[in-house]
């Protein structure tokens, strides 16, 4: 037997799944919930459109396939005339939002490759990414419950030396007053995004997460370390 690595062929699968994924159908006129968590980026992105990375496309495969499996499994899965009616694009004050699941109230379910479950004390913040989207589905289905599933594909079990797959449920209860707070922050972020892109211009926009940079497309023109100086040097 002979065994030999293609990159040929490697090459053409990656452009497979870029072109696969590249056809999600998404509506472009208005701002998505997941827009506003990454605000420079999804403006770029509707100023000067990029093609997908190979390592973007990777990462997506990973977690869609996840995403996949679960919410078919988990999902009411409610048909009518042939489509599928519990999932799906929404709309609440000109934004539009689409969370993984409706149980009734939102759930989102996001993958995670850290070792270890965050601590009680630090579930707050050490899920604030996971929260920060989940929270706006609540605000938008005017919902004080969610649930956030978290899928860990190598969690140690604290004192036991293998690694293992494992899965994190969380209900998340949010006050009135934080949904109203929550509505009235996504429609400033989403207005400023706006007025970013008419002025073709996101230096008034915050930041989006660091990790996201290292990768992006933009680097150079966002300029993040002028906010942020420890985000100089992050790609050549
Ligand atoms: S460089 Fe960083 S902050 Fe700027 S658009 Fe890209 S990810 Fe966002």
């Amino acid at each position: 037997m002979k065994i030999t690595r293609s990159k040929k062929m490697e090459r053409k699968i990656l452009d497979k799944i870029k072109e696969y994924l590249s056809h999600a159908p998404r509506s472009l006129d208005k701002w998505h919930v997941s827009d506003l968590l990454y605000p420079r980026k999804s403006v770029f992105q509707r100023l000067d459109p990029q093609p997908m990375t190979d390592l973007s496309a990777l990462y997506f495969t990973a977690g869609r396939a996840h995403h996949g499996i679960l919410e078919a499994c988990l999902g009411p899965k409610k048909w009518e005339n042939g489509k599928r009616v519990d999932a799906g694009e929404y709309e609440k004050d000109g934004i539009y939002f689409s969370p993984d699941l409706r149980m009734p109230y939102p759930w989102e379910i996001k993958t995670s490759r850290k070792e270890y479950d965050p601590l009680p004390q630090n579930e707050l913040r050490d899920y604030e990414a996971y929260l920060k989207q989940l929270s706006q589905y609540q605000a938008c289905m005017g919902d004080d419950r969610g649930g956030l599933l978290v899928f860990f594909l190598n969690m140690k079990e604290r004192g036991v030396k293998w690694k293992k797959p494992a899965i994190r449920f969380y209900k998340v209860l949010m006050t009135k007053a934080e949904r109203v707070a929550k509505l009235k922050w996504m429609k400033g972020m989403a207005a400023a995004m706006t007025a970013a892109q008419k002025k073709k211009n996101v230096k008034d926009l915050p930041l989006c997460p660091s990790w996201l940079c290292r990768e992006c497309p933009w680097y150079k023109k966002c300029k993040p370390w002028l906010m942020d100086e420890a985000r100089k040097g992050y790609q050549k």
